[in-house]
């Protein structure tokens, strides 16, 4: 190799070492464009939360809005591994009457595909921006959104209705997530004879 080619790859290596090390070094007197992520309560309370800086198409856990869910089922049917299930059974004060007595979606099964959200009539089954739910069991994380104490009844589309209000998104998802951290309620365990019952009365 020629002299002066050698010295000009010196050069050329200087030069870029010194751009690059400039560049690296103006990070020092720049104000730090991250924020702190999870930690003490208190260095939390200081910060947004993540989810709230998601963007608003972001497919995190499931929600559900009772109030205008027509128990239509169209959720259930379009998830592909199950992961919705939904109890309709006749309204013991009017058996005229239907009411919701369980809808949960089991977190974690769920593959956030969003299959279930594209059928739904009133856009009450939506995906929210909240991902986190650190649980011990994966049989926990189950989101609750009918008390079988107090049975759901299903919302009755007004004629010609192409608007629904909703709750606001997350509102319902995040106190039920923040519920994980306390000790889960048992899951009801079905027997032999009770699931197949079960299977039976959902086939006709
Ligand atoms: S997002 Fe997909 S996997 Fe999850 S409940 Fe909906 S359809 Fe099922
Ligand atoms: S969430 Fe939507 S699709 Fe599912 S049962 Fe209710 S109205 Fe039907």
């Amino acid at each position: 190799m020629p002299v002066s080619q050698y010295l000009a790859n010196i050069k050329d290596t200087v030069q870029s070492a010194w751009e690059g090390m400039t560049v690296t070094f103006s990070y020092l007197f720049r104000r730090p464009m991250t924020v702190q992520y999870a930690g003490p309560e208190k260095a939390r309370e200081k910060h947004e939360l993540v989810q709230d800086t998601l963007p608003s198409r972001y497919r995190g856990f499931l929600e559900v809005d009772l109030a205008i869910c027509t128990a239509c089922n169209a959720c259930e049917r379009a998830c592909p591994i199950n992961v919705i299930a939904i109890e309709i059974e006749k309204d013991p004060a009017n058996p005229k009457l239907r009411v919701m007595t369980r809808f949960d979606i089991d977190e974690g099964k769920c593959m956030f595909c969003g299959l279930c959200v594209e059928p739904c009539p009133t856009g009450s089954i939506q995906h929210t921006r909240e991902f986190e739910g650190t649980q011990r069991t994966l049989s926990n994380m189950v989101l609750r959104f009918v008390d079988p104490a107090k049975p759901a009844p299903p919302y009755k589309v007004a004629k010609g209705a192409t608007a629904f209000p909703r709750a606001v998104l997350g509102s319902i998802t995040r106190p039920l997530v923040k519920a994980w951290d306390s000790p889960p309620p048992p899951l009801p365990i079905e027997s032999a004879e009770e699931a197949m019952a079960h299977a039976a009365k959902k086939a006709h």
